[in-house]
């Protein structure tokens, strides 16, 4: 697939982002073009709405983006991290609560892909990567979230198979999702199960109101005897914390740094339009110097998380295990920038700024959920400072 994305997005050059791993030619599609011309003109009615509609849902099957990162015998287009992070930072641009989508439905479809055993390959992967099945990733309940080991959903063998019970709470995708990767503790340690969303005992509650991404459509799930064969467990039992977990955060981490640098150039790109036209006394917003300012930190933090972003890329590509750390890295940049910009973009807007007729107040509100997710910006502070302190013990 190439994904054609010009300056000042495009930092690889004249090819734009064609990716494949083994050089497959795929079916053009201009990433750009579809988020300005699909996703951009209706986020502001999903976010009051507070659902995405099936249709947008379709669209981005129709264009192989839901896991374009597969192998194409397994439905994807084994498009490469980096080109996957551009991806997930267009949508982002447009989008928070579609951006959300995709990255809770590639933690999803990655685990399936990379610690799934075949069986589970052949049965979930053609219809997630074709969109037909929505994956959510549920690992947040009531009383544990930063420390997933608090968990307390449980997960008891019967012999035959797995009895599951628990609750689960803040879903993404959550109320449309087909297939739950649950975490759970066992006997032997965290364990991560693969549970169609239709098994009896479990039940979806809508969560509405929220402050941002409020189209992702957030849900609690409650698992009440759950019964699942011994096909649902992903490896071996008490195996998730350190493989799964470890690894589905890592790509979430690097979605939403992706997505926020998008929500960063959001931000500029409403601000330099809005002060272009807007006047005061002196004149338009866009010549005063300490506005001017404020687009030059726009502009400066987005790129420069760009670029982190594509590090991170980089190195997942080269299978570094250094990206761990260069995704922490980039998603503490990108989310803190981004909320940053939309901070400015609200305060450029003035008044407008809180008005649903312009985009600041929703990329604001879904700019701070990125800070809460996949790793808190506290968390990120703690685990980016223990590793500049090793660096140095080396
Ligand atoms: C819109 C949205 C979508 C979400 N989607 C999903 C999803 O799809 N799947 C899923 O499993 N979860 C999801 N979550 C939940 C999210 O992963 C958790 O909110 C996140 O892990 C933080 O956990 P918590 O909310 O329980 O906060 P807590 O862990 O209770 O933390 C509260 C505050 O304390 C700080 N804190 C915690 N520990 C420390 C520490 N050791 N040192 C310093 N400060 C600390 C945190 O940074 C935070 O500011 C979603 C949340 C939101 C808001």
């Amino acid at each position: 697939m190439t994904v054609p994305l010009t300056e000042p997005h495009d930092l690889t050059g004249a090819h734009g982002l064609a990716g494949a791993h083994d050089g497959t030619a795929y079916d053009p599609v201009d990433i750009r073009e579809f988020v300005d011309a699909e996703i951009v003109p209706h986020a502001d009615e999903w976010d009051q709405d507070e659902r995405l509609p099936p249709k947008i849902l379709h669209r981005i099957g129709e264009l192989g983006l839901w896991a374009p990162f597969l192998p194409p015998d397994a439905g994807g287009a084994a498009m490469d991290w980096t080109t996957l992070g551009r991806v997930h930072e267009e949508i982002g641009r447009g989008c928070s609560s579609v951006r959300s989508f995709l990255t809770v439905h590639t933690m999803v479809t990655w685990t399936v892909q990379r610690w799934g055993s075949d069986a589970q390959r052949e049965r979930w992967l053609p219809r997630l990567a074709a969109g037909d099945l929505i994956g959510a990733f549920c690992l947040t309940e009531p009383d544990s979230g930063s420390d997933a080991s608090a968990s307390g959903t449980v997960a008891e063998s019967n012999g035959s198979g797995w009895v599951i019970n628990g609750e689960k709470k803040w879903m993404t995708a959550g109320q449309v999702a087909g297939l739950l990767l649950v975490f759970c503790r066992s006997a032997e340690g965290m364990s991560a199960f693969l549970v169609p969303a239709d098994s009896p005992g479990v039940e979806i509650t809508p969560i509405t109101g929220v402050m941002g991404t409020r189209a992702s459509m957030l849900a609690g799930i409650r698992l009440r005897e759950v019964r699942v064969g011994p096909e649902a467990l992903i490896g071996p039992p008490g195996w998730a914390a350190g493989t799964v977990m470890t690894g589905a955060l890592d790509l979430g981490r690097y979605s939403v740094a992706c997505g926020s640098v998008g929500v960063a150039q959001a931000c500029l790109d409403a601000c330099v339009a809005y002060t272009s036209r807007r006047r005061v006394r002196e004149g338009r917003l866009s010549e005063l110097q300490l506005i001017r300012r404020k687009i030059t930190d726009m502009l400066v933090s987005s790129r420069a998380a760009r670029l982190l972003c594509a590090e991170a890329g980089r190195l997942k590509d080269a299978d570094d295990p250094a990206t761990i750390m260069a995704t922490w890295v980039a998603k503490y940049h990108a989310s803190t920038a981004a909320s940053a910009a939309a901070s400015d973009a609200v305060q450029i807007h003035g008044a407008n700024g809180f008005s649903a007729d312009h985009p600041a107040a929703r990329l604001y509100r879904d700019a701070k959920v990125a800070e809460v997710i996949e790793g808190s910006t506290e968390l990120q502070q703690l685990t980016i400072a223990t590793e500049a302190y090793r660096e140095v013990a080396r």
